[in-house]
């Protein structure tokens, strides 16, 4: 496969910060309470402000769950000793601190079925597994759609999704589709992530473009699947948070190399701090 040479280079994140969520009493709703005592207004006194108005849904983001998990629902891998060469695509503010999942909820994918191979979507759910596997992170297929891969796809589609982020959107894609797949790149992932004021920042979805014309003959080889499969888990990397190091040994390295067809040590590292992310209950 000559053509087969590089995976993208970076991957693609949207940086969404929210404004913070204003507090809003239990007692706010409309009518006020109706047994409280009439304020007398004394000559001269400030007007009596008026009751705030009741909270409202935000639109930018799903209503916060009344009870939200406050566990990692998950537990990473030990990180091998001696850990490997990893690299995150984006840390928090203090510099060190990769920006992940958050582990106390799962992360939901539907699957774009139009122009996958035969035989791709066994794959994707192997690789998830295993990226699951890895991170502690609990992975949750919610089935198809088909929703196009975009660009600037909304991170919070109710019309489509109902109340909640949307899900990671995993799809097999031509580069007439997707242009980030032009020439030799066979997959591009990435995830967006979301911060309440100055909190942590977390990813709440993300999206998986693979390139189908590129791949599919791949697959047909008699040792093909362990090499698209070896792709997908890479994708599922930076879908994560992983980025590319400049370590050959790593499956995180830009190039594919077919001789590497499982996650290697500093990749395992890497996913365990991913796995390891913060709980933000209110996104
Ligand atoms: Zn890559």
């Amino acid at each position: 496969m000559g053509t087969l040479r590089r995976l993208v280079r970076g991957s693609v994140v949207v940086l969404v910060v929210l404004v913070a969520v204003v507090a809003a009493g239990a007692l706010s709703g409309p009518g006020g309470i109706p047994w409280a005592v009439p304020v007398t207004v004394l000559p001269g006194a400030p007007p009596v402000p008026p009751p705030p108005p009741p909270p409202e849904k935000p639109r930018d983001r799903p209503t916060p769950e009344d009870d939200p998990r406050t566990t990692p629902i998950g537990v990473p891998l030990p990180p091998p000793p001696g850990g490997g060469t990893h690299a995150f695509t984006k840390l928090q503010d203090d510099g060190v601190t990769p920006v992940a999942y958050d582990p106390c909820k799962p992360v939901h994918y539907v699957l774009r079925p139009q122009g996958a191979p035969a035989g791709a979507e066994a794959i994707v759910h192997e690789a998830v597994a295993r990226i699951a596997e890895v991170t502690g992170l609990r992975f949750v297929h919610d089935g198809y759609s088909d929703e196009p891969m975009a660009v600037d796809r909304p991170i919070f589609q109710p019309e489509r999704y109902g109340d909640r982020w949307a899900p990671v959107l995993i799809g097999w894609h031509t580069e007439q589709e997707v242009p980030a797949l032009a020439g030799d790149v066979v997959g591009q992932a990435g995830s967006a992530a979301v911060s309440l004021g100055s909190g942590p920042r977390v990813y709440v979805t993300g999206s998986v473009a693979l390139d189908a014309p590129q791949l599919a003959p791949v697959l047909d080889r008699r040792d093909g699947r362990a090499v698209v499969a070896a792709i997908v888990l890479h994708e599922l990397g930076h879908l994560v948070g992983l980025a590319h190091v400049e370590d050959a040994g790593q499956l995180m390295y830009p190039k594919v190399q077919e001789e590497l067809t499982d996650l290697a040590a500093g990749d395992l590292a890497g996913l365990a701090r991913l796995g390891a992310g913060p709980c933000v209950p209110q996104l």
